[in-house]
């Protein structure tokens, strides 16, 4: 459940707003801002989520 509200939550950038993009890499998935702002990589066989943010 908590899993579930947080990837809701980060549908949308928290610096612009805007939709994230989503990308499956096959092993791993990315949601990035259309931007470049804010993005997300989840990597399920590491239980392993890394941010990266470039807001300026
Ligand atoms: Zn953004």
């Amino acid at each position: 459940m908590l899993n579930k509200f947080i990837s809701w939550i980060r549908e949308v950038c928290p610096y612009c707003h805007k939709k994230m993009v989503s990308y499956d890499r096959g092993h791993y998935h990315s949601r990035a801002c259309p931007d470049g702002q804010y993005k997300i990589e989840t990597h399920p066989h590491l239980e392993v989520e890394i941010e990266y943010h470039s807001a300026k």
